[in-house]
């Protein structure tokens, strides 16, 4: 493992703030959610609207909770002394692309192939 016990601490200290906030924001939209459209009186005029805004916040709360999924699994990794290979190829991820985004889970190489492979579809 390539990484320093410092540069762990770091990355560690990174993805509980990340994870904080994001725990942080699961709980407002869920919040805002309730008080938004369960009080609501049903109107026609405002229903496309409405449908809008509730399609919105559900995939924000979801892209944070894959988020969430993914930093918690790095967390786990850095418990078990595997944090910081590429879940494909297994090489390290250099430090500077963790710092970015400490919850990647694949090297640049495997990502470019991953991301084409997603657009191909
Ligand atoms: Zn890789």
């Amino acid at each position: 493992m390539g990484l320093t016990k410092e540069q762990l601490a770091t990355l560690r200290d990174k993805l509980l703030q990340i994870r904080q906030a994001l725990v942080n924001d699961v709980d407002n939209i869920q919040k805002h959610s309730n008080d938004e459209f369960e009080s609501e009186v049903p109107d026609v005029n405002d229903d496309a609207s409405r449908t809008y805004s509730r399609t919105v916040m559900l995939s924000r709360g979801e892209v944070d909770r894959h988020q969430l999924k993914l930093i918690d699994e790095a967390l786990a990794s850095i418990e078990r002394g595997d944090y910081g290979t590429c879940t494909d190829c297994e090489s390290e991820i250099p430090f500077p692309r963790l710092l970015s985004v400490p919850y990647v889970e694949r090297c640049i190489d495997c990502m470019t192939k991953w991301e084409q492979s997603q657009t191909e579809r």
